[in-house]
């Protein structure tokens, strides 16, 4: 049994912006039910204390570092058996809202500090120091806001062995050599084969220059940041670290996501009372005053409005989507001009676009359970959740066939029969690519029974975390034995 101590700067239902909080709340869950110690350690921002009300925080320890004082917190994961440590420092966590930005949408001022003792505190909790009589073996890191930890612990012999999990290499935690300055961190570390970068300070060069293993969120994606087109460059680093690399697909909470029991659907359904699905689809296209008639093929998007997830590539062929007999549903929340361009057109075309601003868990699931098809054309993607929660609902997903998406969505089956088609793919990142798959998809909605059976394929995949979680351990297992 491994001690695992889970450095994360976000964890559903405690906080989340994106997958990463998704998987952090699952994958320790699935470690936990591996029999192995998982502990998450988590920042202390002001929506996580409210979170946990219900759950009881206590305090477990007090700690003076680096001039700040610290209160280590203990409380649970809602719903959960997990253990979660809390980094209780007001003046740097005890803020509202996005836990990496203010209210005016830019990065708050002192996110290196912030980010920086964090990985202070993971250290000394790393080296027994924090007086919990509790020492990982393995401290899991992810993302940049977790960088810094396998760098500080390479300072000391015989500390715990490190992963680190690439989330989304196109946050890199980039400072000014300023910052460097401000950090209490040894002046070694400004080299470019440490946490220097063209110049400036990255923290997500300490998980990939320092940690004892990288992983990342998908294999395909694992191959494509080796390469300058993904690898932010980075890629140089990435691939002289093949060797201690794997991408291991992540897995979905089933329990979260099932159709056939999910609270906030109007009608649950599963593969066999498909026709369920339907009523979902009806009561949302009433609640939004779209055109009401479940022959239309509805498409959904959720996710951030960023240039990541292909939004130009929707907005550039809108003309010609509104030409063909279908409905599109958005919701999501990020750059303001993706947000006005997406408003205007529901406004001019109220029947057949629905645009919805900010964040919606609730409607999230009713989208992914009301929609035929849902669109992903991201331009990368490095796991990517929303499809595997479509496939799960049987809501085939239209995706570029690039990361996750890559290794998860099929449109051709392979010869031998493993590999089932389970939705619509293509593979140049181009609007017209684009459309003509939309296209594809609105075609074979009508062919019904062939489109039940991309159904029946999408939603007889296992998408938990009980296989995933094994390849964890497994590296775990490997890199505590060297
Ligand atoms: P990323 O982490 O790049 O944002 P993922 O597909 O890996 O993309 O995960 C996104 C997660 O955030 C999913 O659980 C998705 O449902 C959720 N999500 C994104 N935007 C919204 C939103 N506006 N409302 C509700 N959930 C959202």
């Amino acid at each position: 049994m491994q001690k695992i101590l889970f450095a994360t700067s976000e964890v559903y239902p405690l906080i989340k912006t994106g997958g990463l909080a998704d998987v952090a709340a699952s994958l320790p869950r699935a470690l936990l039910k591996l029999g192995q110690d998982v502990k998450i350690l988590l920042p202390a921002y002001t929506s996580v204390m409210e979170n946990t009300k219900s759950v009881g925080v206590k305090e477990i320890a007090k700690l003076e570092v680096d001039g700040y004082s610290v209160s280590l917190k203990q409380t649970r994961l809602p719903g959960t058996k997990v253990s979660v440590w809390l980094v209780d420092v007001p003046e740097l966590f005890a803020r509202e809202g996005n836990p990496y930005c203010g209210p005016d949408g830019n990065d708050w001022y002192d996110n290196h500090k912030r980010f920086y003792l964090f990985a202070r505190v993971a250290e000394l909790i790393a080296l027994d120091k924090a007086g919990q009589n509790w020492q990982p073996t393995i401290v899991h890191c992810n993302d940049w806001q977790t960088g810094l930890i396998p760098a500080l612990l390479s300072l000391h012999p015989n500390h715990p062995a490190t992963v680190f999990t690439i989330h989304n290499l196109a946050y890199r935690g980039l400072f000014s050599y300023q910052a460097f300055a401000e950090l209490n961190l040894p002046t070694a570390f400004w080299h470019h084969e440490r946490l220097e970068f063209y110049g400036q300070l990255s923290f997500i060069k300490g998980g990939l220059a320092f940690a004892d293993f990288i992983t990342t969120v998908s294999p395909s994606y694992a191959r494509e940041i080796q390469l300058p087109e993904f690898g932010n460059g980075l890629d140089g680093l990435i691939a002289y670290r093949n060797d201690s690399l794997a991408g291991i697909l992540n897995g979905i909470d089933t329990d979260e996501w099932n159709p056939g029991t999910d609270p906030h659907l109007t009608c649950n359904y599963n593969r066999r009372t498909l026709a369920n699905k339907t009523k979902n689809k009806l009561a949302l296209q009433e609640e939004l005053g779209l055109a009401i008639d479940a022959s239309i093929p509805l498409l959904g998007f959720v996710g951030r409005l960023v240039d990541q997830k292909g939004v130009d590539l929707i907005l550039e062929q809108m003309n010609q989507f509104l030409n063909l007999n279908c409905q599109l549903v958005v919701l999501g929340s990020g750059f303001p001009h993706y947000e006005q361009a997406l408003k205007n057109i529901a406004s001019q075309h109220p029947k057949k676009v629905a645009v919805t601003l900010g964040y919606n868990e609730s409607f999230a699931h009713r989208i992914e359970a009301s929609s035929d098809m849902f669109l992903m054309p991201s331009i990368f993607e490095p796991c990517g959740l929303n499809q595997l929660y479509s496939l799960r609902y049987g809501t085939l997903p239209i995706v570029h066939a690039v990361g996750g998406l890559r290794d998860t969505v099929f449109e051709s089956p392979d010869d031998a029969g493993e590999v089932k088609s389970n939705g619509f793919v293509f593979s140049v990142a181009a609007a017209q690519e684009l459309f003509s798959t939309i296209r594809r998809a609105c075609d074979l909605f009508q062919q019904k029974d062939q489109w039940k059976q991309r159904q029946a394929n999408a939603m007889s995949k296992d998408f938990s975390w009980d296989v995933s979680a094994k390849e964890y351990v497994a590296i775990y297992e490997q890199i505590t034995a060297q």
